[in-house]
Protein backbone atom coordinates (compact mmCIF):
# COMPACT_ATOMS: atom_id res chain seq x y z
CA UNK A 1 0.00 0.00 0.00
CA UNK A 2 2.57 2.72 1.14
CA UNK A 3 6.08 2.32 -0.29
CA UNK A 4 9.51 4.80 0.11
CA UNK A 5 12.15 3.98 -1.71
CA UNK A 6 15.63 5.80 -1.12
CA UNK A 7 14.17 9.14 0.01
CA UNK A 8 16.63 11.68 1.24
CA UNK A 9 15.26 15.03 3.09
CA UNK A 10 17.06 17.61 3.78
CA UNK A 11 16.70 20.79 6.50
CA UNK A 12 18.00 23.97 4.36
CA UNK A 13 21.85 22.34 4.23
CA UNK A 14 21.87 19.65 6.72
CA UNK A 15 20.96 15.95 5.44
CA UNK A 16 18.58 14.39 7.73
CA UNK A 17 17.30 10.83 6.32
CA UNK A 18 19.79 8.75 4.28
CA UNK A 19 18.22 6.81 1.86
CA UNK A 20 15.31 5.74 3.91
CA UNK A 21 13.08 3.12 2.43
CA UNK A 22 10.54 1.00 3.92
CA UNK A 23 6.96 -0.83 3.06
CA UNK A 24 3.57 -0.87 4.90
CA UNK A 25 1.25 -3.94 3.03
CA UNK A 26 -2.40 -3.48 3.01
CA UNK A 27 -3.98 -4.26 6.23
CA UNK A 28 -1.04 -4.53 8.66
CA UNK A 29 0.60 -2.38 11.16
CA UNK A 30 3.67 -0.84 10.77
CA UNK A 31 6.37 0.43 13.27
CA UNK A 32 8.82 2.98 12.90
CA UNK A 33 11.00 3.16 16.16
CA UNK A 34 14.16 5.08 17.19
CA UNK A 35 15.49 7.09 19.61
CA UNK A 36 14.96 11.36 19.76
CA UNK A 37 15.72 12.90 16.74
CA UNK A 38 17.14 9.80 15.06
CA UNK A 39 14.45 11.30 12.49
CA UNK A 40 10.90 9.71 12.57
CA UNK A 41 8.48 12.30 12.27
CA UNK A 42 11.08 13.83 9.39
CA UNK A 43 10.19 10.62 7.49
CA UNK A 44 6.37 10.53 7.93
CA UNK A 45 6.34 14.50 7.13
CA UNK A 46 8.22 13.81 4.06
CA UNK A 47 5.03 11.12 3.49
CA UNK A 48 2.50 12.91 4.12
CA UNK A 49 4.17 15.80 2.01
CA UNK A 50 4.87 18.41 4.92
CA UNK A 51 8.18 18.10 4.41
CA UNK A 52 9.77 17.86 0.31
CA UNK A 53 12.17 15.29 -0.18
CA UNK A 54 15.32 15.75 -2.07
CA UNK A 55 15.35 12.56 -4.27
CA UNK A 56 13.40 9.01 -3.69
CA UNK A 57 9.86 7.89 -4.40
CA UNK A 58 7.05 7.66 -2.29
CA UNK A 59 4.07 5.75 -3.74
CA UNK A 60 0.90 5.33 -2.15
CA UNK A 61 -1.82 2.71 -3.68
CA UNK A 62 0.77 2.41 -6.71
CA UNK A 63 0.61 6.73 -7.72
CA UNK A 64 3.70 8.32 -6.45
CA UNK A 65 2.72 11.08 -3.77
CA UNK A 66 5.62 12.95 -3.51
CA UNK A 67 5.26 15.82 -4.95
CA UNK A 68 1.64 16.42 -4.14
CA UNK A 69 0.51 18.79 -1.20
CA UNK A 70 -0.27 17.41 2.65
CA UNK A 71 -3.95 18.33 1.43
CA UNK A 72 -3.59 15.94 -1.97
CA UNK A 73 -1.94 13.26 -0.05
CA UNK A 74 -5.05 13.39 2.56
CA UNK A 75 -7.66 13.45 -0.40
CA UNK A 76 -5.63 10.07 -1.45
CA UNK A 77 -6.29 8.30 1.72
CA UNK A 78 -3.73 8.66 3.98
CA UNK A 79 -4.05 10.72 7.21
CA UNK A 80 -1.31 11.71 9.76
CA UNK A 81 -1.87 12.30 12.97
CA UNK A 82 0.48 14.74 14.26
CA UNK A 83 2.51 14.57 17.57
CA UNK A 84 1.57 17.52 18.86
CA UNK A 85 -2.74 16.76 18.21
CA UNK A 86 -3.14 20.03 16.60
CA UNK A 87 -6.71 20.38 17.97
CA UNK A 88 -9.06 23.45 17.82
CA UNK A 89 -8.98 24.65 21.25
CA UNK A 90 -11.64 27.03 21.59
CA UNK A 91 -13.90 24.62 19.08
CA UNK A 92 -16.29 21.98 20.71
CA UNK A 93 -14.98 18.32 20.13
CA UNK A 94 -17.88 17.85 17.54
CA UNK A 95 -17.11 20.93 16.00
CA UNK A 96 -13.19 19.35 15.81
CA UNK A 97 -14.61 16.13 14.27
CA UNK A 98 -16.55 17.98 11.76
CA UNK A 99 -13.33 19.83 10.39
CA UNK A 100 -12.25 16.26 9.84
CA UNK A 101 -14.29 16.05 7.02
CA UNK A 102 -12.76 18.74 4.73
CA UNK A 103 -11.57 16.80 2.23
CA UNK A 104 -14.22 15.28 -0.57
CA UNK A 105 -13.58 11.85 0.19
CA UNK A 106 -15.34 12.73 3.46
CA UNK A 107 -18.20 14.58 3.37
CA UNK A 108 -20.92 12.15 2.29
CA UNK A 109 -22.49 10.60 5.83
CA UNK A 110 -20.73 12.97 8.09
CA UNK A 111 -23.58 12.46 10.58
CA UNK A 112 -23.14 9.01 10.02
CA UNK A 113 -19.47 8.95 11.00
CA UNK A 114 -19.41 11.26 13.46
CA UNK A 115 -22.21 8.57 15.40
CA UNK A 116 -18.95 6.10 15.11
CA UNK A 117 -16.79 8.06 16.52
CA UNK A 118 -19.19 8.16 19.16
CA UNK A 119 -19.40 4.31 18.99
CA UNK A 120 -15.35 3.98 19.22
CA UNK A 121 -14.85 6.77 21.53
CA UNK A 122 -18.13 6.74 24.20
CA UNK A 123 -15.62 9.17 26.38
CA UNK A 124 -15.91 12.17 22.92
CA UNK A 125 -19.58 11.13 23.10
CA UNK A 126 -19.93 12.20 26.67
CA UNK A 127 -18.12 15.22 26.05
CA UNK A 128 -19.30 16.10 22.77
CA UNK A 129 -20.15 20.10 23.34
CA UNK A 130 -16.79 20.42 25.54
CA UNK A 131 -13.94 22.45 24.35
CA UNK A 132 -10.98 20.76 23.39
CA UNK A 133 -8.70 22.82 24.85
CA UNK A 134 -10.49 21.67 28.24
CA UNK A 135 -10.16 17.55 27.70
CA UNK A 136 -7.59 15.28 29.18
CA UNK A 137 -4.02 14.60 27.46
CA UNK A 138 -5.75 10.76 27.08
CA UNK A 139 -9.31 12.65 25.26
CA UNK A 140 -6.80 15.06 23.32
CA UNK A 141 -5.25 12.58 21.84
CA UNK A 142 -8.67 10.34 20.93
CA UNK A 143 -10.15 12.93 19.80
CA UNK A 144 -7.03 13.59 17.20
CA UNK A 145 -7.23 10.17 15.90
CA UNK A 146 -11.14 10.32 15.46
CA UNK A 147 -10.51 13.80 13.37
CA UNK A 148 -8.18 11.96 11.22
CA UNK A 149 -10.39 8.64 10.72
CA UNK A 150 -14.05 11.14 9.95
CA UNK A 151 -11.67 11.79 6.53
CA UNK A 152 -12.10 7.78 5.76
CA UNK A 153 -8.01 7.18 5.57
CA UNK A 154 -6.79 3.81 3.87
CA UNK A 155 -3.60 4.73 5.54
CA UNK A 156 -3.63 5.60 8.80
CA UNK A 157 -0.12 7.47 9.97
CA UNK A 158 0.25 8.23 13.95
CA UNK A 159 3.24 10.38 15.34
CA UNK A 160 4.01 9.06 18.57
CA UNK A 161 0.09 8.95 19.71
CA UNK A 162 1.38 7.77 23.42
CA UNK A 163 3.40 10.82 23.87
CA UNK A 164 3.36 12.26 27.90
CA UNK A 165 0.41 10.16 28.16
CA UNK A 166 0.09 8.34 31.76
CA UNK A 167 0.64 4.06 31.18
CA UNK A 168 -3.28 3.11 31.56
CA UNK A 169 -3.96 5.65 28.94
CA UNK A 170 -0.84 4.14 26.62
CA UNK A 171 -2.57 0.75 27.02
CA UNK A 172 -5.90 2.25 25.82
CA UNK A 173 -4.43 3.96 23.06
CA UNK A 174 -2.41 0.78 21.86
CA UNK A 175 -5.79 -1.05 22.21
CA UNK A 176 -7.84 1.86 20.15
CA UNK A 177 -5.32 1.33 17.23
CA UNK A 178 -5.57 -2.28 17.18
CA UNK A 179 -9.41 -2.35 16.85
CA UNK A 180 -8.74 0.68 14.40
CA UNK A 181 -6.65 -1.58 12.15
CA UNK A 182 -9.45 -4.42 13.06
CA UNK A 183 -11.66 -2.35 11.24
CA UNK A 184 -9.95 -2.35 7.91
CA UNK A 185 -7.54 0.65 8.43
CA UNK A 186 -4.31 -0.08 7.91
CA UNK A 187 -1.14 1.55 9.97
CA UNK A 188 2.26 3.45 9.96
CA UNK A 189 3.11 4.29 13.47
CA UNK A 190 5.71 6.43 15.34
CA UNK A 191 6.66 4.95 18.95
CA UNK A 192 9.37 5.33 21.24
CA UNK A 193 7.52 2.89 23.47
CA UNK A 194 9.33 0.32 22.06
CA UNK A 195 7.93 -2.52 24.00
CA UNK A 196 4.47 -1.89 23.06
CA UNK A 197 4.75 -0.78 19.83
CA UNK A 198 6.60 -4.28 19.28
CA UNK A 199 4.21 -6.14 20.51
CA UNK A 200 1.13 -4.25 18.49
CA UNK A 201 2.92 -4.60 15.22
CA UNK A 202 2.94 -7.12 12.25
CA UNK A 203 6.63 -5.37 10.79
CA UNK A 204 8.96 -3.27 12.57
CA UNK A 205 11.88 -0.59 11.59
CA UNK A 206 14.70 0.77 13.00
CA UNK A 207 15.86 4.26 12.86
CA UNK A 208 18.74 5.91 13.85
CA UNK A 209 20.92 9.20 12.78
CA UNK A 210 18.37 9.32 9.84
CA UNK A 211 19.36 5.64 8.30
CA UNK A 212 17.14 2.58 8.16
CA UNK A 213 19.29 0.20 10.37
CA UNK A 214 17.00 -2.74 10.94
CA UNK A 215 14.24 -4.00 10.30
CA UNK A 216 11.87 -7.61 11.24
CA UNK A 217 8.54 -8.52 12.22
CA UNK A 218 7.33 -7.18 15.79
CA UNK A 219 8.28 -10.45 17.38
CA UNK A 220 11.96 -10.69 15.71
CA UNK A 221 13.03 -7.35 17.01
CA UNK A 222 11.99 -7.62 20.02
CA UNK A 223 14.09 -10.74 20.18
CA UNK A 224 17.33 -8.91 18.41
CA UNK A 225 20.05 -8.76 21.03
CA UNK A 226 20.94 -5.08 19.72
CA UNK A 227 17.01 -4.14 20.38
CA UNK A 228 16.74 -5.20 23.60
CA UNK A 229 20.21 -4.15 24.69
CA UNK A 230 19.66 -0.24 23.38
CA UNK A 231 16.29 0.21 23.40
CA UNK A 232 14.43 -2.32 25.79
CA UNK A 233 17.03 -1.64 28.90
CA UNK A 234 17.10 -5.69 29.03
P1 LIG B 1 11.54 13.02 18.27
O1 LIG B 1 11.04 11.74 18.78
O2 LIG B 1 12.39 13.76 19.27
O3 LIG B 1 10.52 13.87 17.57
P2 LIG B 1 12.42 12.13 15.68
O4 LIG B 1 12.99 10.76 15.53
O5 LIG B 1 11.04 12.35 15.25
O6 LIG B 1 12.63 12.60 17.18
P3 LIG B 1 13.07 14.29 13.93
O7 LIG B 1 12.21 15.27 14.62
O8 LIG B 1 12.63 13.73 12.63
O9 LIG B 1 13.42 13.08 14.91
O10 LIG B 1 14.51 14.94 13.76
C1 LIG B 1 15.57 14.33 12.96
C2 LIG B 1 16.74 15.29 12.89
O11 LIG B 1 16.37 16.46 12.15
C3 LIG B 1 17.23 15.79 14.25
O12 LIG B 1 18.64 15.89 14.20
C4 LIG B 1 16.59 17.15 14.38
O13 LIG B 1 17.39 18.01 15.17
C5 LIG B 1 16.55 17.63 12.93
N1 LIG B 1 15.41 18.54 12.70
C6 LIG B 1 14.12 18.25 12.92
N2 LIG B 1 13.33 19.29 12.57
C7 LIG B 1 14.16 20.26 12.11
C8 LIG B 1 13.98 21.58 11.59
N3 LIG B 1 12.75 22.10 11.47
N4 LIG B 1 15.07 22.28 11.22
C9 LIG B 1 16.31 21.74 11.33
N5 LIG B 1 16.56 20.49 11.80
C10 LIG B 1 15.51 19.77 12.19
Amino acid sequence: MLLIDRINVFYDSIQALWDVSLEVAKGKIVALLGSNGAGKSTTINAITGILKIKSGVVKFAGHEIQNLSPHAVVESGLCQIPEERLLFAEMSVRENLELGTYVQRARKGKSRKIEEMYEMFPRLLERKNQKAGLLSGGEQQMLAIARGLMSRPSLLVLDEPSFGLAPVLVDEIFKIVKNINGQGVTILIVEQNIYQALELADYGYVLENGRITLQGTGHELSENSYVKESYLGM
